[in-house]
């Protein structure tokens, strides 16, 4: 599911991609109240919607709400309504009009092999092939979301074992997912062959957990185990005498992980690690390394609140230029891109962020915001400094130009839509948006500032597509090919 409601890439206006959380736990008394506070932790990736599915020994419960945890998973009423010790949750954003409840994640199916939940961050570049194939074969579908296409494709295995069938399950699904299903004794967690999006296991008072950010165990109090590999299909299993058996398994053809960038530029919580990293150490790096690159003669350095503010700091200590908080930000708004259309996004805006004069006025500003993808927040911030007396507003960027729509759960428009495609070249951006300069971080300068090495262009150490174009896996639904496009690639280099 997408913020981009208007341009979707969506292939026949009937699939959903995802930008969401996840968090299970398996063997704890309050396994429903440690999920809903997991994925109150996780809002950032997804708060249009959340559900959690419960077994309480007798049987699955499941709940599924519009809106934000806290509006619903607090009040004990609800709570009470999913009793038990095995518990999953997943937190949603969608706005490409499909916001039905049926829609929100988990979903639950009584199948041979017993009732199983599933719930996954991420995106299947083959899911609708898949879901057209079973819907020809008789299946019935309830929901757009991928998670449907996995446990029809759960049920229809021969496999005795629902563990064997999940497996059956994903190794036919290809795309960037963390994926985590629920039975009626085991929590199975599973991580995309390339490891584009995150999962991590913890363990609280024994019993483990899988969530997808590490600030998802911090809430809960919970120990941070590991990263669940790329690849890696873990089976937690409650046994009679109330221990719990652990057993991992990589069912996929071994390949090296390139985890997503973006989560580093963007999408992850500045206090989670991701891969093993820090979110917030690689922003502020992301910071340094790009007044190294493009340094400007300025008076105080201002961040795009809140996902330039690490990268701003980056730049100011590298630099020696004062950080300022020039921009103000309103939390009581969400993320400008969930307003459904271009023209109240833009005016989503104003809502989002206003000008603190005080630091602004009659003063050089150099602006940090961590990406541009169509060019609206800048044009607005840009506008609003100067009104708010600016002499001067330049603009550095944390990540390199993106020219490439994402298909693994991060939400970005058609590629047409993206301002590096529509103008091309810098100097046109710049001039478009109204700055005075315009720089971007060049991907080696990306690269170092989350792995500490420039890019390997035989073998990337990341997921990097959007500013590259080198898809990390077979686009089937798009293309039925992996898609690299040699003129994006070139037009990157030359943005440097
Ligand atoms: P735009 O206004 O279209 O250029 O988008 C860039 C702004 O949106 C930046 O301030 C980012 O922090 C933020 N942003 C980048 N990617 C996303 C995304 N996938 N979803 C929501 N916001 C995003």
């Amino acid at each position: 599911m997408t913020h981009w409601n208007d341009d979707d890439f969506d292939l026949n206006g009937d699939t959903l991609h995802e930008e969401c959380g996840v968090f299970g736990i398996l063997g704890h008394d309050d396994a429903s109240t440690l999920t809903a506070l997991g994925l109150h932790a996780l809002q950032h990736r997804g708060q249009e919607a959340a559900g959690i599915v419960s077994f309480d020994g007798r049987q699955f419960y499941q709940e599924k709400r519009m809106g934000l945890v806290g509006d619903h998973y607090t009040d004990p009423a609800v709570l009470a309504k999913l009793p038990g010790s095995i518990a999953i949750g997943h937190t949603r954003y969608s706005t490409t009009g499909e916001v039905a409840l049926r829609n929100v994640q988990p979903l639950f199916a009584e199948l041979e092999v017993g009732g199983i939940a599933i719930a996954h961050n991420g995106n299947f570049t083959n899911g609708l092939t898949l879901r057209r194939q079973i819907i020809a074969t008789g299946a019935i579908c309830q929901s757009t979301s991928d998670s449907e296409v996995v446990l029809h494709l759960i049920a229809r295995s021969r496999h005795s074992s629902s563990t064997d069938r999940f497996i059956d399950a994903i190794r036919q699904m290809e795309g960037g997912y963390a994926m985590l299903a629920m039975t009626r004794t085991k929590l199975i967690a599973a991580r995309d062959p390339v490891g584009i999006r995150p999962l991590v296991m913890g363990d609280l008072d024994g019993k483990p957990i899988f969530c997808s950010e590490t600030c998802a165990l911090d809430i809960v109090g919970a120990k941070y185990v590991r990263d669940v590999e790329n690849g890696e299909v873990i089976i937690c299993e409650l046994q009679p005498d109330g221990s719990i058996t652990i057993d991992a398994r990589k069912p996929a053809r071994p390949v090296p992980e390139r985890p997503c960038l973006f989560e580093y530029v963007y999408f992850a919580r500045p206090d989670s690690s991701v891969s093993g990293r820090s979110v917030y150490t690689a922003r502020k790096n992301m910071g340094i390394n790009l007044a190294k690159e493009a340094p400007v003669e300025a008076d105080v350095v201002v961040p795009v609140p809140d996902g330039g503010t690490p990268a701003a700091i980056g730049f100011a200590q590298q630099s020696g230029i004062p950080f300022e908080l020039g921009i103000i930000r309103n939390h009581y708004v969400g993320r400008t891109f969930i307003e459904p259309t271009q023209s109240i996004r833009a005016f989503g805006v104003r809502l989002k962020h206003s000008a603190n004069r005080a630091e602004i006025a009659g003063k050089r500003v150099v602006l940090i915001d961590d990406s541009i993808v169509r060019g609206t927040t800048s044009i607005k911030i840009i506008q609003m400094i100067r009104d708010a007396g600016a002499t001067e507003v330049h603009i550095r960027v944390a990540s390199p130009m993106i020219f490439h729509s994402d298909y693994y759960g991060i939400d970005t428009p058609d590629p047409d839509k993206l301002l590096a495609n529509q103008y091309g070249d810098i100097d046109a951006m710049c001039r478009y948006i109204g700055a005075d300069s315009l720089q971007f971080l060049s991907i080696d300068g990306l690269y170092q500032a989350v792995g500490g090495k420039k890019r390997d262009p035989k073998a990337p150490q990341f997921t990097d597509h959007y500013f590259t174009g080198d898809y990390p896996t077979q686009l089937t639904d798009l293309h039925g090919r992996t898609m690299t496009d040699p003129k994006q690639v070139s037009l990157l280099k030359e943005a440097g």
